[in-house]
C-alpha cells in the first residue's frame, strides 16, 4: 500500500480501460509512471518490464484525474446547503448572515475556515480530483493543502462603498497584497471580482491591472504557468440581475438595504457586456454560472468574439437550486468558448463531486458522457491555465489520473466513459504527480 506523502515509486498499472484523451480509448493498457511522471502507454503488454512493479487493476478504468474549476471551500464544513428555494438574492443573505456568525469576536474564524478548507480538499480529493479552482475570501494558508491538490486559488474583490481607482477599498488592497502572498509562496494564483452586481467597475479595472502586472513580473523571472492570472466572476447568476445593473432597482437592491451595505452614493456599475470584455483582457477569463447570459444577445456576442481567452464554468446542480433550471450549455458550445464544470460550494451543493455535476447534465440530455468527460478534465485544466500539467494522460507530462472500478466491466469504449458517471461506480484512487493523494493503490 502506499500511502500520501510517500516517496515516489516506478510501477506499472494495468487496466482493462484507459482514457488518456490526448488519443483515442485503449482496452487492456497499461500505464507507466516514473518519478512522478508518465513515462508511457499503450495496449498490454508494455515492451519492457525490466524491474518495474505490475500494480494489475481488473476491469478498472483509468482517467485523467478530474479538474473541479469552481469551488468555495470554506463552506465545506455546511451539513446542508444554504436555503435555495428564494432564489440568489435570498441566499445571499442567509450566506451572509452565516459568514458575520462566523466572524463574530466569540469565534476563532480563521481556525474554522482552515478546517473547513482541509476538510473540502479531503472530500475533493476522494472524488478523483487533482486540480481546483477556488475562490478566496481570507488569507488562510492555502499552502497546507498544496501538497494534495493542484489548487489555483481566485482572491476575490468586491466592493459598493465610495472609492476609486487611485484610492481602492482597503479590503480591496489587502486581498491583492494576499494573492501576491500565496504567490510568493509557490501558490497559483487568481482574482476574483465577485458579480456585477457587487463589485464596482473601478475595482474590476483594479484586478485587471493587477494581474497584467504580475505577468510582467512573472515573465522576468519565468515561473512557468504559475505566471498566468486569470480572473473569474459569477455572472448572470440571477434574473434580476440585469435589472438592478441598470436600474439599482428589484430585489438586490432590497438585499443589500436590508444587509446594511447600500452606500449613500450610487454605486459605480457596469453591465454584463463590458465585464466579459474586462475579463478577455486578462490572459484567461473565467465567467461562472451565466446562466442568464443567454437572454442578453450583446453578451454572447462578446463570449463569441473572446472565446480564445475566455472559458465558461458552469455548476449545473446550484444552477438548478438556485434557479430551477440548468446552464444554457447548447448556447454556450455554440458559442466556440471552452466549457467546464464546477462544484460551487457546499454551501449551494450537497457534496463536492464533480462527477455528480457531469451526470446532472449527461442525466438531462444535455451533455453526451464524452463532451462531459473533456469538461472535467482538458477544458477544466485550460481554464485554470493548467494545461500543461493535468486533464490528460501524455508522456512526460505529471502522472495526474483517477482510477475508477465500476459494478460491471464495460466490454466497449462509449461504454467505459459512460461508466465513469454512474453512480455504482467507486473511486479507488486518486493520483498527483505519480502520488496517490486519496484511497487507495496496492
Ligand atoms: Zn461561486
Amino acid at each position: 500500500m502506499l500511502n500520501p506523502g510517500q516517496q515516489h515509486r516506478s510501477f506499472i498499472v494495468r487496466s482493462k480501460w484507459l482514457l488518456p484523451i490526448t488519443c483515442r480509448p485503449l482496452e487492456n493498457a497499461w500505464l507507466r509512471v516514473e518519478r512522478g511522471l508518465v513515462t508511457g502507454f499503450g495496449v498490454w503488454p508494455p515492451r519492457t518490464v525490466n524491474n518495474i512493479e505490475v500494480i494489475d487493476q481488473g476491469n478498472a478504468i483509468i482517467t485523467p484525474g478530474f479538474v473541479n474549476a469552481h469551488t468555495h471551500l470554506e463552506f465545506s464544513s455546511c451539513q446542508k446547503p444554504f436555503a435555495t428555494k428564494g432564489g440568489l438574492h435570498e441566499w445571499i443573505h442567509e450566506v451572509v448572515s452565516w459568514k458575520r456568525e462566523q466572524h463574530s469576536p466569540s469565534t476563532d474564524a480563521h481556525e474554522k475556515i482552515t478546517a473547513a478548507v482541509v476538510s473540502g480538499s479531503r472530500e475533493s480529493a476522494a472524488c478523483g480530483v487533482v486540480a481546483l479552482g477556488e475562490i478566496a475570501t481570507n488569507d488562510i494558508a492555502y499552502n497546507e493543502i498544496s501538497g494534495r491538490l493542484r489548487l489555483r486559488v481566485f482572491r476575490e474583490v468586491l466592493g459598493l462603498d465610495p472609492s476609486s481607482i487611485k484610492s481602492l477599498p482597503p479590503r480591496v488592497a489587502s486581498s491583492f497584497r494576499d494573492s501576491q502572498q500565496l504567490s510568493r509562496a509557490g501558490i497559483a494564483v487568481g482574482l476574483s471580482p465577485h458579480a456585477p452586481y457587487s463589485t464596482q467597475w473601478h475595482i474590476g479595472q483594479a484586478a485587471v491591472n493587477a494581474a497584467k502586472n504580475s505577468l510582467g513580473s512573472c515573465k522576468r523571472i519565468r515561473r512557468g504557468d504559475n505566471c498566468l492570472t486569470p480572473l473569474a466572476m459569477h455572472l448572470a447568476e440571477s434574473k434580476f440581475e440585469e435589472e438592478f445593473l441598470h436600474k439599482q432597482t428589484g430585489p438586490f437592491r432590497k438585499l443589500f438595504h436590508d444587509l446594511g451595505i447600500w452606500p449613500a452614493h450610487a454605486p459605480a456599475l457596469a453591465s454584463t457586456a463590458d465585464w466579459i470584455s474586462l475579463l478577455a483582457k486578462s490572459n484567461r477569463g473565467l465567467i461562472v454560472h451565466g446562466t442568464f447570459l443567454v437572454d442578453n444577445p450583446q453578451a454572447m456576442a462578446r463570449i463569441k468574439r473572446h472565446r480564445h481567452t475566455l472559458a465558461l464554468v458552469i455548476c449545473p446542480r446550484t444552477t438548478r437550486a438556485l434557479s430551477g433550471k440548468l446552464p444554457p450549455l447548447a448556447e454556450f458550445k455554440k458559442s466556440g468558448a471552452r466549457v467546464c464544470l464546477g462544484t460551487d460550494g457546499r454551501g449551494s451543493n450537497p457534496d463536492l463531486s464533480i462527477r455528480a455535476e457531469a451526470a446532472c447534465l449527461i442525466d438531462s440530455g444535455l451533455a453526451t458522457p464524452q463532451e462531459a468527460l473533456l469538461m472535467i478534465t482538458s477544458n477544466g485544466a485550460w481554464a485554470l491555465g493548467f494545461e500543461h500539467r493535468t486533464g490528460s494522460i501524455a508522456t512526460g507530462r505529471p502522472a495526474d489520473f483517477v482510477i475508477l472500478k465500476p459494478s460491471v466491466s464495460p466490454s466497449t469504449a462509449d461504454k467505459a466513459t459512460t461508466a465513469i458517471f454512474d453512480a455504482t461506480t467507486a473511486v479507488v484512487s486518486t493520483f498527483r504527480g505519480g502520488h496517490p493523494i486519496a484511497g487507495h493503490f496496492a
